[in-house]
């Protein structure tokens, strides 16, 4: 047993509630690859010969659609970097089977897939900025929405000011695969009628994005992009809340501490937020004043400790809002694979705690559904 395991209990009693989650909403404990790690010979899609070996690895199975309001936390990584467990940020609510993505970072499309809710259907995607840890997988995605043929029915993009040129570029890279593929497969679908971008004013109090007859999503600009950059540019970042019938859920995207976002997540059932464990902030903040010594008072390190939140700041905001539930994600640093260094979920959720919220605190994991 690793020290990682040893320090797990509130997240084992996450892990097994999101274990049973999943399992409802997959329809088969052989969906998905960290159920398969508790029962390997059920792994995703595998079948076996007689003697025991895995033969083939197929897609897989679409489950029927299940009633009411699922969070699946697709990928939970923070920041651009790349890692072996976690894709980049990217979630998914799930109404009545019906899924609304929330930002798409790189490996967003391997984990729609790996979740079972696949990319064909998906109409409604929700960006809390546009760094490219959270849009990457944007292109991918709308290429092969269209290649893929089935869909009918257009994706809306929604995000702070840029979404609509983003989608725009986007779709320069569809249209060269397109062009290709109707002249020599006969398509008929031309990708302009599929892709839309829609850019949402970043307000201090919330603003309604879409309302449906599932869901009613609104927003409010979060504390991403200090004062100094929004003084010299047009991009701001938001954080979304998503009212259902059984649930309210609140995705705070990249932030540090914002009174918008109390204000957006008053009362809410589930408060994903964003966070970096203090000796992250601590670590930035001594090469900050380094970088700041040898003339570059703008750096990396200043970015990283000033626009994200410490989990003190997530608890802060969780306790003021009253919300019922936390669910960290973005996480800075994230667990590294088996051989590197120790990580103890107490980093983030001594801090959460220490700040006055009483409630639960989960430490998300890709694939957990909540
Ligand atoms: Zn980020
Ligand atoms: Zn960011």
């Amino acid at each position: 047993m690793t020290n990682h395991d040893t320090q797990l209990s509130p997240a084992e009693r996450a892990r097994r509630r999101a274990l049973a989650s999943l399992a409802r909403l997959a329809g088969t404990t052989a969906a998905l690859p960290f159920i398969a790690s508790l029962a390997p010979a059920a792994a995703f899609g595998q079948q076996t010969t007689a003697t025991g070996a895995p033969a083939t690895l197929g897609p897989p199975s679409r489950p029927a659609p299940q009633p009411g309001t699922r969070v699946v936390m697709l990928g939970t990584h923070g920041g651009p970097g790349i890692e072996r467990d976690r894709a980049q940020t990217s979630s998914a609510v799930v109404v009545d089977g019906v899924p609304y993505l929330v930002d798409c970072g790189y490996g967003s499309l391997r984990q729609l897939v790996l979740s079972t809710i696949g990319y064909q259907r998906l109409d409604a995607i929700f960006f809390t900025h546009l760094h490219d840890d959270h849009t990457s997988d944007l292109p991918a995605l709308m290429s092969l929405q269209w290649t893929g043929g089935a869909k009918k029915t257009p994706t809306e993009v929604y995000g702070p000011n840029g979404t609509a040129r983003l989608v725009d570029a986007a779709l320069e890279f569809v249209r060269v695969n397109a062009e290709i593929r109707t002249v020599d497969e006969g398509r008929t679908i031309d990708p302009t009628t599929l892709f839309h971008g829609h850019d949402v004013a970043a307000t201090p109090a919330p603003t309604r994005v879409l309302a449906d007859e599932r869901v009613t999503v609104t927003a409010v600009e979060s504390a991403h992009y200090p004062a100094r950059s929004t003084a010299k540019m047009s991009h701001r970042a938001l954080s979304y809340r998503f009212d259902t019938k059984e649930r309210s859920i609140v995705f705070t995207g990249d932030t540090a501490y914002s009174e918008n976002v109390v204000g957006l997540a008053k009362g809410a059932d589930l408060f994903v937020c964003e966070v970096m464990a203090q000796s992250v902030y601590d670590a930035n903040i001594a090469r900050a004043k380094e970088a700041e010594a040898a003339g570059n008072p703008v750096s990396i390190a200043r970015h990283v400790a000033e626009t994200h939140s410490t989990p003190s700041d997530v608890g802060k905001m969780a306790a003021k809002a009253k919300v019922k539930t936390v669910v960290l994600y973005h996480l800075l640093p994230g667990p590294r694979p088996p051989g590197g260094l120790d990580y103890a979920i107490t980093n983030f959720t001594d801090g959460v705690r220490g700040a006055g919220f009483a409630g639960e605190v989960i430490v998300s994991q890709d694939l957990m559904v909540l």
